[in-house]
């Protein structure tokens, strides 16, 4: 089950506002790693909206699960979204964070995070 969804959007609209009133350098904005631009070519989930910055259709959905042990949370790795029952079944509870891409002009933004729990702890 999820648990505990935070959706980044607030924050991906006011650095883009600020971008647009010029608070920030374009180029500050398009520094996606080399690793997240690979990840999103290879195994992204294309998204269902342009890229925000280029408005070009090559934004893509990048999801990275933690390994969560106790308090402590583990080596992140990115992962086909489809392959999250798996993971879940393999590795038991992890935190899994969306984050979009632009193949095109390397824009990169968290989109949301959420615990994916093997069993609902809180019905107890
Ligand atoms: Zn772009």
């Amino acid at each position: 089950m999820r648990k505990g969804r935070i959706d980044y959007r607030m924050q991906r609209r006011a650095v883009l506002r600020d971008v647009f009133d010029g608070l920030h350098a374009v180029q500050d904005v398009r520094d996606a790693h080399p690793d997240l631009v690979r990840a999103g070519t290879h195994i992204g989930a294309a998204a269902r909206e342009d890229c925000p910055l280029c408005d070009q259709p090559q934004l893509r959905h990048v999801t990275y699960v933690f390994r969560e042990r106790g308090a402590r949370t583990q080596g992140g790795r990115a992962v086909p979204r489809e392959s999250l029952p798996a993971q879940l079944d393999r590795y038991g509870d992890l935190s899994v964070y969306t984050v979009e891409v632009c193949l095109e002009c390397h824009w990169h933004h968290l989109v949301e995070s959420y615990l994916l729990l093997a069993r609902d702890t809180a019905a107890g």
